[in-house]
C-alpha cells in the first residue's frame, strides 16, 4: 500500500482517537482505494484524502424535551455533513442510546460511496440522537421529534440535506419530524425528508427498498456462481425494517429463511419464515414496539435462544440485517463453519474488519454492506425525485427502477475489482467505484 494512504490513515487515527467505527470505516475503504490513488499523482497532489476523510461540516446540539412525568430530559443530537462532491447531503437518521459523533461519522462517511454507487446525484451525511424509543410513549416520541426538528431544520433544505431513517427512526418518526419541519417553514420544499408516508409525497416501495435491494444484489451474486436462492437456507439478524423487506422478498423465492434476531437472544424456525402471516407478524413486532421474539417463537412453534446471536446456525447464505460490527471474528469463524457461502451485509458495517477478511478468503462471495443495502438510499433518491416532478410513479416502476439500479452497483463493483487485481472481491470493487465517481468530481470542482 502507498505511503501516501499510511500516512493519511496516521492522520485519522491521531485526529479520530475514540472514534473507533470511523477509523474502521476509512481503513477498510483507504486499503480499498490505494491502487486507484497510487496510479495517478493526481490525488495526492489534490489533498484528496485528507478532505474526504474530513467531514464538511458538524453540528452537534441539544434537545431538550418533557417526559409523560413532567420531567426535562435532555439528549444530543447530531448531523454530519461528510461530503456534497456530487449532490446534496442524504442520509438517514438513527435514534439510539449507542449514538456518538464516531458511530455519526462511520455512517456519514460509508454514505457517500454508497449514494455514489446507486448512481444518483445524492452526496453523504447521517444524523441522529442519542434518544433510545424503547419504551417510550407516542407522545414522547412525538415531543422528542419536534424538539430534534426546532434546530435540524436550519442545516437542511431540499438541494441542502435531506434526511431520512435508520434504526429508531420509520415512518411514524419521519411524519413528526415532517410536520414539525412544515410548521416551522411553512414550505412543502420538495418533501425534504425521505420514508414519508405515501399519503404526503412518500414513494412506494421505500418502506421494502433496503430489504428488497439486498435480495436483488444477492441474486446477482449467486447468479455469478450459477445459483439462486432455491432451498437455501438463510440466516438473518435483526427484527427490523431490513430484516421484514428481505423475509419479504423471499417469498415463494424457495429459500428458507431460518433466523431473526433481537436484543434478547434470536429465534430458529425450522419451517422458514416463509408464509405472509409470519411476516407481516415480523412488522407488526417491530411497528408496534411491543414485539417481543420470544412471541413469535411460540406462535409459530419455533426456537428461541435467549441471550445468543444467530451465526452457529448452519446456513448457505447469511444476511447481518442488525447493526455494526454484529458479526466478530469469532462469527465468522462459525458462520465458515456452518457451511455459508455468501455473505450479505444489509446493516451498515455488520462485520469486524477482521470477520470480512476472514469471510473474504473463505467463501465465494462477500456482499459489502455499501452496495448491497444501497436500495434503501436508492428509493429515496427516487421519492426525492418524484417530489420534484410533483408526481407518484406505481410500485412496479419503483421497483423495477430499484432492480435495475442494484443490477448495476453489483456490475460497477465486479467490474472495479477486476480492473484494479483484486479478482471477485466485491468489498474493494463497491470502494473503488463509489470512490472514483467521488474523486473525479472532487478535482473537477477545485480546491473547495
Ligand atoms: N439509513 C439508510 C441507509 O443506511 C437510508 C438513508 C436514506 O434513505 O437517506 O442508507
Amino acid at each position: 500500500m502507498s505511503d501516501y494512504v499510511e500516512r493519511v490513515l496516521d492522520i485519522v487515527k491521531t485526529k479520530n482517537s475514540a472514534q473507533t467505527e470511523f477509523i474502521q470505516a476509512c481503513e477498510s475503504v483507504l486499503h480499498s482505494i490505494a491502487p486507484v490513488v497510487d496510479s495517478d499523482p493526481k490525488y495526492e497532489k489534490a489533498g484528496l484524502l485528507e478532505r474526504l476523510t474530513e467531514p464538511e461540516r458538524v453540528v452537534i446540539f441539544r434537545i431538550p424535551w418533557v417526559d409523560d412525568a413532567g420531567k426535562v430530559q435532555v439528549n444530543r443530537g447530531y448531523r454530519v455533513q461528510f461530503s456534497s462532491a456530487i449532490g446534496p447531503f442524504k442520509g438517514g437518521l438513527r435514534f439510539h442510546p449507542s449514538v456518538y459523533i464516531g458511530i455519526m461519522k462511520f455512517l456519514a462517511f460509508e454514505q457517500i460511496f454508497k449514494n455514489s454507487l446507486t448512481g444518483l446525484p445524492i452526496g453523504g451525511a447521517k444524523g441522529g440522537a442519542d434518544f433510545d424509543p424503547h419504551g417510550k410513549s407516542d407522545g414522547e416520541i412525538m415531543r422528542f421529534c419536534q424538539s430534534f426538528m426546532l434546530e435540524l431544520y436550519r442545516h437542511i433544505g431540499p438541494s441542502l440535506d435531506v434526511p431520512a431513517g435508520d434504526i429508531g427512526v420509520g415512518g411514524r418518526e419521519i411524519g413528526y419530524l415532517y410536520g414539525m419541519y412544515k410548521r416551522i417553514t411553512g414550505q412543502f420544499n420538495n418533501g425534504v425528508l425521505t420514508g414519508k408516508g405515501p399519503e404526503f409525497g412518500g414513494s412506494l416501495i421505500r418502506p421494502e427498498a433496503t430489504g428488497y435491494g439486498a435480495v436483488y444484489y444477492a441474486e446477482e451474486m449467486l447468479k455469478h456462481f450459477g445459483d439462486t436462492f432455491e432451498g437455501k437456507k438463510v440466516t438473518l439478524s435483526g427484527y427490523g425494517n431490513v430484516t421484514w423487506g428481505v423475509c419479504k422478498k423471499l417469498l415463494g423465492s424457495g429459500a428458507i429463511v431460518q433466523t431473526i434476531s433481537g436484543r434478547d437472544g434470536y429465534v430458529y424456525d425450522p419451517n422458514g419464515i416463509g408464509t405472509e402471516e409470519k411476516v407481516d407478524y415480523i412488522y407488526n413486532m417491530r411497528v408496534s414496539g411491543k414485539g417481543k421474539l420470544a412471541d413469535y417463537a411460540s406462535k409459530f412453534g419455533a426456537e428461541f435462544h435467549p441471550g445468543e446471536k444467530p451465526w452457529g446456525v448452519a446456513a448457505d447464505v447469511v444476511m447481518p440485517c442488525a447493526t455494526q460490527n454484529e458479526v466478530n471474528l469469532e462469527d465468522a469463524k462459525k458462520i465458515v463453519d456452518g457451511g455459508c457461502q455468501y455473505f450479505v451485509e444489509c446493516a451498515n458495517m455488520p462485520a469486524t474488519n477482521a470477520a470480512q477478511d476472514y469471510l473474504l478468503k473463505a467463501i465465494r462471495g462477500v456482499g459489502p454492506a455499501k452496495a448491497a443495502n444501497a436500495g434503501g438510499v436508492a428509493v429515496s433518491g427516487l421519492e426525492m425525485s418524484q417530489n420534484a416532478l410533483r408526481y407518484s410513479w406505481t410500485a412496479e416502476k419503483v421497483d423495477n427502477m430499484l432492480r435495475d439500479i442494484m443490477v448495476n452497483i453489483y456490475k460497477n463493483s465486479e467490474e472495479a475489482a477486476e480492473e484494479y487485481g483484486f479478482g471477485y472481491n466485491l468489498v474493494a470493487g463497491a470502494d473503488i467505484a463509489g470512490f472514483k465517481k467521488v474523486a473525479n468530481a472532487m478535482l473537477a470542482q477545485g480546491l473547495i
